[in-house]
C-alpha cells in the first residue's frame, strides 16, 4: 500500500521515508529563536526583521528589501508598486505555481499566459517578443493588447525549479516595450544569470521562505528593489498604511503583510547556511543526472550557459514509451517504496481558477506537465537516500 507521505512542507518525515524537500536546521536557529523569546520581541517588530532584510538585500545585491508574511504577499506588493492596476495585463508563464497569477488578480489585473521553452523550461522570450510585436499596439505612451483592449503593464518571469529565465532577453524586451519586469525568484534564491543573482534584474523581485523553499522561515517572503520609493511604499502598505507612529490614522487601504521577528530569526540563521545548501543541491542534481544518464526515457533540464541554477528541486522528464511507465505510475511506484515525488503544476491556462484568461501559443508546457516528476532534493538528503532513489528509478524502468 502506498504510504501517505505528507505534502506539507516542513513536516518531519517518518523513519524510512525519503521526503521531497524538507528544511535543514543545522545552524543558529535555536539560538536566534531563543533570543526572540528571551527578549519578548516575537511579533512584527524586532531586530531580526531588519537584520534579515539587510542580509537578503546584500546577498541579492539590491539596496532595499521588505520582509513579508509570504512570497505571495511580496508578489502582490511588487506588482502594486511597479504600477500594475485594475484592468492591466501581466505576462505570466503558464507553467508555474499559481501564486504569481493570483497576485495579478488581487489587483484586478489579468494574466496573459505565455509558454515556456523546452530546453530550460522557463518563460519563452521568443514567444514573449512575438506576443508584444504581433498582438499589441503602442499608443499614447502605453502598449495595448489588441484582442482585449487592455494595457499590458508588466512581464512576470518565474525562475522555475531554481533555474533562471533568460534575463538578458526579458530585461531587453521590458525596456523596449516600456513594461515593468517583476521577477518571481521564490524558487531560486541563490541562482545567478550572467553572474548576477536573480531577483535584482528588474525594478522589483520577490523571494519566498515557505517550508519547502531553498531557505525557510516557516512561512515568509521578501520584496527586493533598488528603488527607495518602491521600498517605502511597499513597507507602508504592508503595515496597514499607518500614517502616524502613535495615532491610528491610515492614508490608504493597506495590508497586514509583515514578517514576524520570530520568523526573521529563523531566516537569519537559514541565510547563513545558504552557501552550503546550494552546494549540496547542485551536487544532488548532478548526481541524479550522472547516475541516471543511461536510463532510456529519463531526461533533465539543461542548465543554460549564462545560468547558475539554485537546483531547488531536481526534476526528471519521463518519456512513458521509452521508460515503460508514465510519470503517474512512476510516482505511485516510488511512493510504495516510501520515496516522495511530485508532479509539476497544472499549466494555468487549464486552471479552473483562471478560466477565461488569454493563453498565447502554448506548445511546450502541457508536455512538461504530463511528463515531469520532481525528485527528493532536500539539502539534507543523505548519500544513501539519494542512492536509494536512483536504485528505485532504475528498477522502475522496463
Ligand atoms: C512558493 C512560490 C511562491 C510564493 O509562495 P508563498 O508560499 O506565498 O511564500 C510564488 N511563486 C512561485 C513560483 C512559488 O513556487
Amino acid at each position: 500500500m502506498p504510504i501517505a507521505i505528507t505534502s506539507e512542507p516542513g513536516a518531519r518525515p517518518a523513519e524510512g521515508d525519503i521526503p521531497l524537500c524538507v528544511p535543514a536546521f543545522a545552524g543558529q536557529e535555536w539560538a536566534y529563536v531563543k533570543e526572540c523569546l528571551d527578549s519578548g520581541w516575537v511579533s512584527s517588530a524586532g531586530p531580526f526583521v531588519e537584520r534579515f532584510e539587510r542580509a537578503a538585500a546584500a546577498l541579492v545585491g539590491v539596496r532595499h528589501a521588505v520582509a513579508t508574511a509570504s512570497g505571495t504577499a511580496a508578489l502582490h506588493l511588487a506588482l502594486l508598486v511597479a504600477g500594475v492596476g485594475p484592468d492591466d495585463e501581466v505576462l505570466v508563464p503558464t507553467l508555474t505555481f499559481i501564486a504569481p497569477a493570483n497576485a495579478v488578480r488581487y489587483l484586478g489585473a489579468h494574466p496573459v499566459f505565455v509558454d515556456v521553452e523546452p530546453e530550460h523550461w522557463q518563460l519563452d522570450p521568443d514567444k514573449v517578443e512575438d506576443f508584444l510585436l504581433r498582438e499589441c499596439t503602442a499608443l499614447g505612451g502605453a502598449l495595448w493588447n489588441r484582442r482585449t483592449g487592455r494595457r499590458v503593464a508588466a512581464i512576470l518571469p518565474v525562475h522555475l525549479l531554481g533555474h533562471p529565465c533568460d534575463l538578458d532577453r526579458l530585461v531587453a524586451l521590458a525596456r523596449r516595450f516600456g513594461l515593468a519586469l517583476v521577477e518571481d525568484a521564490t524558487e531560486s534564491l541563490g541562482a545567478r544569470w550572467g553572474g548576477q543573482p536573480v531577483g535584482a534584474h528588474g525594478p522589483v523581485g520577490c523571494l519566498s521562505f515557505n517550508g519547502n523553499k531553498v531557505i525557510t522561515t516557516g512561512g515568509g517572503g521578501m520584496l527586493l528593489t533598488n528603488d527607495a520609493a518602491f521600498a517605502e511604499r511597499a513597507r507602508y502598505l504592508s503595515t496597514q498604511a499607518k500614517d502616524d507612529p502613535i495615532e491610528y490614522v491610515h492614508g490608504a487601504i493597506g495590508y497586514n503583510y509583515r514578517l514576524t521577528n520570530l520568523q526573521a530569526a529563523l531566516g537569519c540563521a537559514q541565510l547563513e547556511q545558504l552557501p552550503g545548501f546550494l552546494t549540496r543541491k547542485r551536487w544532488i542534481a548532478r548526481a541524479y543526472q550522472q547516475r541516471l544518464a543511461d536510463v532510456p526515457g529519463l531526461s533533465f533540464l539543461h542548465e543554460a550557459a549564462r545560468a547558475r541554477s539554485a537546483c531547488w528541486m531536481t526534476t526528471v522528464l519521463v518519456d512513458a514509451a521509452r521508460f515503460g511507465r508514465d510519470r503517474r505510475a512512476l510516482l505511485a511506484y516510488l511512493a510504495e517504496r516510501r520515496i516522495q515525488t511530485r508532479p509539476l503544476w497544472q499549466p494555468l491556462h487549464r486552471s479552473p481558477a483562471h478560466r477565461g484568461a488569454q493563453a498565447y501559443r502554448i506548445e511546450v508546457a502541457d508536455r512538461l506537465w504530463r511528463d515531469a516528476l520532481s525528485l527528493p532534493s532536500s539539502a539534507g538528503l543523505t548519500d544513501d537516500d539519494l542512492q536509494r532513489v536512483v536504485t528505485a528509478l532504475r528498477s522502475a524502468a522496463r
